[in-house]
Parts: C-alpha cells; sequence; structure tokens
C-alpha cells in the first residue's frame, strides 16, 4: 500500500502547486471513515482508494483528481456524508464524489451490447466534470485487477462484461489507450481465460524461440536511424493478449499470420522527423503491403496521430512500427489527460483537438489559468439527451425536455398510443414531466386509450409528434364522418325523404367528392349543410325548410325540444377538439338539455339549452342541431362550474372542499372572482359524472352553513 508522503511526493513532483494539506486531510478521512473495513482479498478496505489515486498520479491528475479518488467510496460505502466532505475539503469535492457517487450508483440492468452504447453516453452525459469519469476509470481498473478475489463467478463474470463493453470502449473514447489494454485484457482472463492462456502459452513459446526479440529489434531500428542522423527514441512490447485474439478472431488468421504480435513505436521530435524517420525505415526494410497508413496528415476521428507501417524487420519477420511526435504520443496515450498536462505545463497545444471534445475545449481555451482548466471541464457533447431506462434496464436514449408520452413512443408505437399515465422512479407523476438523467420511466397503459391531441402540447420527439398527428387526423375524420351521417339522416327524415347512402351516389360529384365518406365528413365539418344535400338528392325540395329562418328562438326551443322523436343525434363523451366539443361557457353535463352549433370546420359545439351564448346563433337557425346524450356511453368526467359565495371566515373553504370530496367530485380549478369583508365570490370547477352528480353536489353545498350560495356557472 502506498505511503501518505509517497503519494504526495507523486502529486508535487507533476502538480507543485498541488494542496498538500488537503490531499494529507483526504488520506487520513478516507481511513477513517472505511475503519476496520476489509476487502475481498483480505485487504484493509482503505488499500483501495488509495491504488485509485495512484493511479490517476500515473496520469498526472491534478490534487482535486487525487482527493476525489480517496474520497471516492466514502459516501456509498462508510457512515460519512456528503455535508461532512463539503465541510472538510469545500464545494468543489464534495461536487467531484457526489458525481463519482452516482455514477457508481448506476448499472446496467440488462446484458445486451445493444444497450452498451446508451450507457456509455448516460454515463458521459452524468459526469459533468471529466475528472468524475476518470477516478470512476481509476476506480474500475483497481477493481478488474483484484476481481479474482470475489468468489462468486457470475458476480466476476458480470464485472468483466461490464468492463468489456462499458468502460474499455469509454477509456478508448476519451483517448486513455493504456487503460483501455489493460481494462480489455483483465475482462478477457474471466470472460475467456483458455483462450486468454492459449494466446499467452504462444506468446512465450515464440519469447523463447527468439530470445529478447523485442530488445534487439529496438537496438537495431535505432542503429539504422542514428546512421541516418535521424534522433528519436523507441520503444517496443507486445501486444496484449486481448488485442492479438480480437484480430485472430476479426481477419479469421491464425497466430503465425499475424504480422503485429509486436509494435513499435518511434517517437521523434517534429512531424518533418516524423517522415524522415519513415524514409529511413522505408528504405532499409521491405515494407508489408497495404499495412500503410498516415494518421498523421489525416488524423482519425478521436484526434490520433501516427504513421503506421508494417516490414519484414531486421529478423525477417513482420513487426508493425508507429511514428509520432512526443505530443502525439501522450495525446495517444493519455488521451484527455494528456490535454491537460499540457495546459499544466505551460507547452502549446496544436489546436487540432478530439471533435467531440471541441466544444469542452473552447471553454478551456479561455479560462484564465491552469487552475481553472479541469474545473470548467463539462462534458458538453450530450447535454442535448436524456437517458432514462425501461423497468427491465434497458436504456432509452431521448432529446432534452422529453416527456414520459415520447419516452412511450420510443419504446413502442403502440406503448405511445396506448399510454393513459406514468410512473417516474416508482411515482405517479404528470404526462407532461420533463425527464431526467437516469430515471426509470414505467408507463402505463391501457388497451381501450387512445393519444390525446394535447400532448402535441408537450412531446418533443418526432415520432411521439407524427403518431399523435396522425391519430388525430384520422380520429377527427371518423368523427366528421359519423356526425355528417347522422346530420343527413335527420335531414332527410325531417322532409319525410328516404335515405340511404347508395342515394347519395349520384350527387357525390356535386361536391366534389370520391366516395360517400367523404361527402359525410364535409357536412360533418360544416363545410356543406344537410339541406344542400337533400335538395341536390331531390331537386323537387327547392322552397325553404318548414321552419322559417329568424323566427327560431333558442329558448322557445328550450321550452319546446322535438325529444322523444328519435331526431336528436347521440352525443357521446367525446374527445374534446375533435368533431364535437363541449362548449367553455356553458359546461354542459349528461342529463343538460343540450343543443349543437355546427361551426364551420370546427364541427359542432354542445350549448346547454339555456347558455347565453345561443343568442347570438338565433338568426342562423340551420346551424342549430337538435342534439341529445347517448347514456351509457359516457366514460369520461366532465366538468361542471358553480358559481360559489362563501363566507369569510376561517375554515369555510375547507367546509366547502370536504362536501365536494366526500360527494366524489374532484375540484379541478377555483378562482376567486371578488371578495368582501362577510364573502368571497369563486369560480369552481368539479369534475362528475352527470348533471345529477352535479346537482348531488349543489344540495349538499346550499346544506352547507358557510356557504351562502351555489349556483350553476352560465354563459
Ligand atoms: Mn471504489
Amino acid at each position: 500500500m502506498m505511503r501518505q508522503y509517497e503519494l504526495v511526493e507523486r502529486v508535487k513532483s507533476y502538480d507543485p502547486g498541488a494542496d498538500e494539506a488537503m490531499i494529507n486531510r483526504a488520506y487520513v478521512f478516507s481511513m477513517k471513515a472505511h475503519g476496520a473495513q476489509k476487502r475481498a482479498s483480505g485487504d484493509p478496505y482503505f488499500a483501495h482508494p488509495i491504488e485509485v489515486a495512484g493511479i490517476l498520479t500515473g496520469m498526472k491528475l491534478d490534487g482535486a483528481s487525487i482527493v476525489t479518488a480517496l474520497l471516492h467510496d466514502t459516501v456509498e460505502d462508510t457512515t460519512a456524508t456528503l455535508e461532512e466532505i463539503e465541510q472538510h475539503f469545500g464545494p468543489n469535492i464534495a461536487r467531484l464524489v457526489d458525481g463519482v457517487t452516482k455514477l457508481s450508483r448506476l448499472e446496467l440492468q440488462s446484458d445486451g451490447t445493444r444497450q452498451a452504447e446508451n450507457f456509455r453516453k448516460l454515463l458521459l452525459a452524468m459526469s459533468e466534470d471529466i475528472r468524475v469519469l476518470l477516478v470512476k476509470l481509476a476506480d474500475r481498473v483497481h477493481n478488474m485487477r483484484t476481481l479474482d478475489f470475489i468468489a462468486d463467478p457470475q458476480k466476476r463474470r458480470r464485472i468483466a462484461l461490464e468492463t468489456m463493453e462499458i468502460y474499455a470502449p469509454l477509456a478508448e473514447r476519451i483517448g486513455i489507450n493504456d487503460m483501455k489494454d489493460e481494462l480489455e485484457d483483465l475482462a478477457f482472463a474471466q470472460i475467456n481465460p483458455d483462450a486468454r492462456v492459449s494466446v499467452m502459452a504462444r506468446l512465450e513459446f515464440l519469447r523463447t524461440k527468439g530470445g529478447n526479440l523485442v530488445e534487439r529489434i529496438i537496438a537495431e531500428l535505432k542503429r539504422t536511424l542514428d546512421a541516418d542522423g535521424v534522433e528519436v527514441s523507441i520503444s517496443g512490447r507486445e501486444k496484449t493478449a486481448f488485442s492479438i485474439w480480437r484480430k485472430m478472431q476479426r481477419k479469421n488468421v491464425g497466430f503465425e499470420q499475424l504480422s503485429d504480435i509486436m509494435a513499435f513505436r518511434v517517437v521523434a521530435d517534429s512531424v518533418e522527423n516524423c517522415y524522415r524517420a519513415l524514409g529511413v525505415i522505408h528504405s532499409h526494410y521491405p515494407m508489408v503491403p497495404g499495412r500503410f497508413k498516415d494518421y498523421i496528415s489525416t488524423p482519425k476521428p478521436n484526434n490520433y496521430q501516427s504513421v503506421h507501417t508494417g516490414i519484414l524487420g531486421p529478423e525477417r519477420q513482420r513487426i508493425e512500427i508507429q511514428i509520432r511526435t512526443r505530443a502525439m504520443h501522450d495525446v495517444a496515450e493519455l488521451g484527455v489527460a494528456a490535454h491537460w498536462n499540457y495546459k499544466q505545463n505551460g507547452s502549446p497545444t496544436d489546436g487540432k483537438q478530439y471533435r467531440w471534445l471541441r466544444e469542452l475545449l473552447d471553454i478551456l481555451e479561455h479560462a484564465a489559468g491552469p487552475e481553472e482548466f479541469l474545473e470548467h471541464t463539462k462534458l458538453e457533447m450530450f447535454q442535448d439527451q436524456v437517458f432514462c431506462f425501461t423497468p427491465k434496464g434497458e436504456v432509452v436514449a431521448l432529446p432534452r425536455g422529453a416527456c414520459p408520452v415520447d419516452f412511450g413512443y420510443a419504446v413502442h408505437s403502440e406503448v405511445g398510443d396506448r399510454c393513459i399515465g406514468s410512473k417516474i422512479n416508482g411515482r405517479l407523476m404528470p404526462l407532461r414531466t420533463q425527464l431526467a438523467n437516469g430515471d426509470q420511466v414505467e408507463i402505463i397503459t391501457s388497451k381501450t386509450s387512445s393519444p390525446s391531441p394535447t400532448w402535441e402540447q408537450f412531446v418533443v420527439t418526432g415520432k411521439a409528434k407524427a403518431r399523435i398527428r396522425r391519430f388525430v387526423r384520422l380520429q377527427k375524420r371518423t368523427e366528421f364522418v359519423d356526425l355528417g351521417r347522422a346530420i343527413l339522416q335527420k335531414t332527410f327524415r325531417q322532409e319525410g325523404q328516404p335515405f340511404s347512402e347508395k342515394g347519395l351516389d349520384g350527387v357525390l360529384r356535386n361536391f366534389k367528392c370520391e366516395e360517400v365518406d367523404d361527402l359525410f365528413a364535409m357536412v360533418g365539418e360544416g363545410l356543406v349543410t344537410g339541406r344542400e344535400v337533400l335538395v341536390a338528392v331531390f331537386p323537387g325540395l327547392k322552397q325553404p325548410a318548414p321552419q322559417a329562418p329568424g323566427k327560431v328562438v333558442p329558448i322557445a326551443r328550450a321550452r319546446a325540444p322535438k325529444a322523444g322523436a328519435g331526431l336528436a343525434i347521440p352525443i357521446r363523451g367525446l374527445i374534446p377538439g375533435m368533431a364535437v366539443h363541449y362548449a367553455r361557457c356553458c359546461h354542459p353535463l349528461p342529463g343538460d338539455r343540450i343543443v349543437g352549433i355546427v361551426t364551420t370546420g370546427k364541427g359542432v359545439a354542445i350549448h346547454t339549452i339555456d347558455c347565453e351564448t345561443l343568442e347570438s346563433f338565433a338568426d342562423t337557425p340551420e346551424r342549430w342541431l337538435d342534439v341529445g346524450w347517448d347514456v351509457g356511453e359516457v366514460t369520461q368526467e366532465l366538468v361542471g362550474r358553480l358559481n360559489v359565495v362563501i363566507a369569510n371566515e376561517p375554515g369555510s373553504l375547507g367546509s366547502l372542499t370536504t362536501v365536494i370530496g366526500k360527494n366524489l367530485g374532484n375540484i379541478t380549478n377555483l378562482k376567486i372572482t371578488n371578495r368582501s369583508v362577510d364573502f368571497f365570490e369563486m369560480l369552481l370547477d368539479v369534475e362528475v359524472k352527470d348533471v345529477k352528480h352535479l346537482s348531488n353536489i349543489i344540495a349538499a353545498l346550499r346544506a352547507t352553513p358557510v356557504i351562502n350560495s351555489v349556483e350553476r356557472a352560465r354563459g
């Protein structure tokens, strides 16, 4: 286990300005917090955070990262709290530790590589500070190094798979290749131990056969380059067992055919010398065709730069050579951390950065000094996305601002269409709730449910929008067709004429309709009146309808409705905003006497027969429609609006709501319209089943002492 002073010295060696006292305090705090806890290996638990800190010193990370590494498991695994961390180490360290803790709580709940990419994005999005991710990765490296101590083979395998699918690619993504190699190889040892053993055995055989081949090749290459006056440093190594295995799988070749079991790196002091070194090597050794790649002039998308070539080397074996500058080398090895080092040491960066890091680096470029460098490294690239879980643990990526309806449609069109409610992290939440990273979302569906036009106002995904619009269009059309058919049936019957769909075929062209449903829809929508169609079918009926226009007084109709004659068009609890909707002035309820007013292009508005608004339609009787309730079909709760005058005294509002609640009314809106010393006047919207339900509530309210008067609001 690394000693306290060793750790401090290591950090000071590359970051002389690091807060030595804070590192010491963190070391002691962590040791005390973990106390007698033991790792699966039997080591004191405290050895783990120190090892993690040690891994990060290898990457030359700043003091804050080291302190965070020392504290990273204290909140999750000991009695220490985030508040204590903040007290002792300040808000920045607390924020970093909190970030690592949150990442540790996330676990990919379902296996399946399909989910891995989204999960990686989730981790990136959750690590608002790049240091959070670096500490998490170092944590994983140490856990993988000690994986063999875990007794449960299934658990070992799960952790190894997670490492292979999530953490190794993450390390690669942020450019830390050494870490990626190590994570992959450790996971490989767990997932496919037999394969690894055979690769290792083969390597061992080649090693004994060739002696210290790697050294000999390095020496020979160095001599060749020196002779031509090219100043370079050369290193060589065997590739990891996993990368050899993967190549054998991918290229479907045997071990002997693999050219690059050994890789050599030539590091030059300038780009120019890289190409000079390449020239020297190619002029001394035969080049293996198809192996040459110039990533200096054309960097990889993650901004990796190097020239790669394959040659028949000094001892006639195929070897791979990578040639790069020191800066390119550090970027290839350390990725993001390398950028930080350059800032730290005041060396210039070459400006060509990782494409996905560009935004981040913009911030860095404008940071005042090296200390601020990592402070401001927010991972911006997934800030426009949120990642949520299904109850089965699958990750769903959505644009920021998405709601449960978007989630439902992302899972499956049917789930979206049938959605009636949602649970977020186990709690029932409104469908319009904005989802946050890591939310677990459960969509409650009902077979009889369908999309609501109001959803369109808050969904953000194109898929949800398109599905809702399509549904509304179809639904509207269906309703207009039904309504138009009913209007025509009624008009024909009133005139004593036979009605049949076939009878309409002859006049379709008059109305520029292709089929009879088109005509129904036009009538339903109010674009064509029933009488116009009637006259078209029976041209003899030219004279106006018996009820003379202008003489129909709504109130008179109210007193003598043509009820019972079977003429009324049945109205169900329909979806508002479609062919039929309830007027907002009078809030009709099932059981109320009602009348429909046809509005061109909008279908029919239903009013109560005594609504004052109706007076404005007295001159247009052709727009009036006899309608009645289709009782027994009403499933939807409707809103009744009440005018209430209530005593201005303590508890009176409580009495009001209690009475309504006891009578199973649900208050959906309350507005005080007038207040005086003695009384409040208010408008109250109450969800009820029908007019009888509302009448019960009114009666109960009238019997309540603090309530002065209750009336239904009209007009
Ligand atoms: Mn840990």
